[in-house]
């Protein structure tokens, strides 16, 4: 992939380096971002996204007693993206559904390569429709075309456009949580099997898990952004990459590098990985 004037601008713009595809006989490679050296403690809210803090604290993993059926995850296993997607919009097995005006179930190519994996979605995403349409959403975008990957279809580009270059945005939470608080963990398990059908449905060929609840409900970890991101990780069988938040980003900017270098590190996977089964230029699935 090369760089256009534009994407180098936009690169330069939100602090990060350029990922040089790959030359004959040359690695190709995003420079590693040095180690973080920590200098004073963090603030709450930077604890909270670089998933530094503490555990939430723990709710009963019982639903509230309005709660509607749960479809469960054998049912969800049968759904095509129709039928996931009215099931999502129709789900009241948990509280949220009392404050939601939409459910925000996910945008993108539903076969992309990339998978990319929130939080919940925010005010304006409840308004919308869609997941991270906010200053946050605004931040990822941007990254995402330094990177050539996007959202939506390329203008002039035919039908869906070429899955490589398109991503699946999903959130775990597919309900606004009120004041926008943290997700419960009751929450977090009632909505997980909808997640993990999108993944079963787009088959990414790699997954970006985005801050502490997309880490700790697709790695079951609570470990710190910091300790598990730089390497892959692997979800339903999907190589994952773990990095921070973009509302996260905005408000620590100087981790911008070490985001993108989570992106190379994905490039890089992906740039190594076999083609998935079912793709042009695969053999038989
Ligand atoms: N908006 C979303 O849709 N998800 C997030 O995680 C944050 C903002």
């Amino acid at each position: 992939m090369g760089w256009s004037e534009r994407q180098l601008a936009l690169l330069r713009e939100i602090g990060i380096r350029v990922w040089a595809p790959p030359r004959a006989g040359l690695d190709d490679a995003c420079v590693t971002a040095p180690e973080p050296v920590p200098t004073s403690a963090p603030a709450p809210d930077a604890m909270r996204e670089s998933g530094l803090a503490a555990a939430a604290p723990s709710v009963m993993l019982r639903p509230p007693p309005h709660a509607g059926p749960h479809p469960g995850a054998a049912a969800l296993a049968a759904l095509d993206w129709p039928a996931l997607r009215d099931t999502v919009a129709a789900c009241t097995a948990c509280r949220l559904c009392e404050g939601r005006r939409q459910t925000v179930f996910g945008v993108g190519h539903q076969r992309a390569h990339w998978m990319i994996v929130g939080e919940a979605p925010g005010e304006q995403e409840d308004r919308q429709g869609e997941p991270f349409v906010g200053k946050a959403g605004q931040l990822l975008d941007a990254m995402l075309r330094a990177a050539g990957l996007g959202r939506s279809v390329p203008a002039g580009a035919a039908g869906d456009g070429d899955p490589a270059s398109r991503v699946y945005i999903a959130n775990v939470l597919k309900c606004r949580p009120p004041m926008n608080r943290n997700p419960a963990p009751d929450e977090v398990a009632l909505c997980e099997p909808f997640l993990r059908r999108q993944i079963a449905l787009v088959r990414p060929r790699v997954i970006l898990a985005m801050g502490r609840y997309a880490v700790s409900s697709l790695l079951g970890s609570d470990a710190p952004i910091g300790r598990l991101r730089g390497r892959v990780h692997e979800v339903e069988g999907v190589p994952t990459v773990v990095t921070y938040h973009p509302a996260y980003l905005l408000r620590n900017p100087s981790d911008k590098a070490r985001a993108w270098d989570d992106l190379c590190l994905a490039l890089e996977r992906l740039r190594v990985a076999p083609v998935r089964g079912g793709d042009p230029g695969a053999g038989a699935a």
